[in-house]
């Protein structure tokens, strides 16, 4: 089942500020690189391979195509989805603690971010390279972006080789064109390693039902962790053949979560207190998120 996408909050005069604009750079930059890829890898690869096997050129087009495109799509819908603005001035009798600035009840998990001005759902973290917030609502899309530029990376890295070998990379090196060729393998490589990791790190957390913020703290004390299975659906949803497509499939509205009862935490009340206790009075996650401000 796909869950409809729920309501953004943001309107278009969101995107026409001017921080948003100027940070808007690094997403030109990024886009401006996976398009050049996408260029780099239909002239020179895609044409070096039709000149052997055009059955084995058409599959490796297909499987970069399904890459790039997942690539294209996660990114943009994190870069411009709403990750869960929690309205200005929400009132609720089901919240207790208080954003000053936002003048708004804070559901549990959601935190207010500096850069975005707001207090955001399930805050994972201020990402420069997408010029948003990672929250509850299009944290899948940014861990599918992770995933899939390093799917991405690989495939053109591992398409590329047997072309660079064969041509000789001194010969190559030597004429601008397929000078680029040589560079874009390095930069894959490179993204490729890095964002693996860095998606592996992503992966791991979800299956503990923890956000980046929430990492920091002690992790025998999560209560939100309900078993792999539940975690990972509430992130990806319950039907494996959305999990890895750019499609929302996140479960829940970000307000409530359900809670391990069964696990044993010394005192619950006393784990939200201590979240409490580090949103007002600023804590660890400052010295290793920007953006992050803790009220
Ligand atoms: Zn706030
Ligand atoms: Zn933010």
């Amino acid at each position: 089942m796909v869950n409809s996408d729920p309501t953004d909050r943001r309107n278009a005069s969101f995107y026409l500020t001017g921080r948003y604009l100027g940070n808007s750079v690094i997403v030109l930059l990024v886009l401006a690189l996976v398009f050049w890829a996408e260029v780099i890898y239909v002239i020179y690869v895609f044409g070096t391979y039709l000149q052997g096997s055009v059955v084995l050129a058409l599959f490796l087009f297909f499987l970069w195509h399904f890459c790039w495109l997942n690539l294209v799509i996660s990114y943009l819908r994190c870069v411009f989805m709403d990750p869960g603005s929690v309205p200005v001035g929400f009132e609720t009798d089901q919240f207790t603690r208080r954003c000053d600035p936002c003048s708004s009840l804070k559901p549990d998990r959601a935190h207010h971010c500096r850069s975005c001005g707001t207090c955001v759902l399930k805050m994972d973290h201020h990402c420069p390279w997408v010029n948003n917030c990672v929250g509850f609502r299009n944290q899948k899309f940014f861990i599918l972006f992770l995933f899939y530029v390093s799917m991405t990376a690989f495939c053109y890295f591992l398409c590329a080789l047997p072309i660079v070998v064969e041509a000789g990379i001194q010969k190559m090196v030597e004429a601008p064109a397929t000078l680029q060729v040589v560079v874009l393998m390095i930069i894959c490589f490179s993204f490729g390693l890095g964002l693996l990791g860095f998606s592996g790190i992503h992966f791991h957390l979800v299956l503990q039902n923890k956000t980046t913020l929430e990492s920091y703290d002690d992790g025998e004390r999560n209560p939100y962790d309900v078993g792999k299975k539940e975690n990972w659906r509430q992130v990806f949803g319950p039907t494996p053949l959305y999990w890895f497509l750019p499609i929302y499939t996140t479960v829940g509205n970000g307000h409530d979560y359900p809670r391990n009862d069964k696990k044993e935490i010394p005192d619950l009340q006393e784990v939200i207190e201590d979240q409490w206790d580090r949103d007002s009075t600023g804590g660890e996650q400052t010295r290793f998120l920007s953006g992050y401000q803790q009220v």
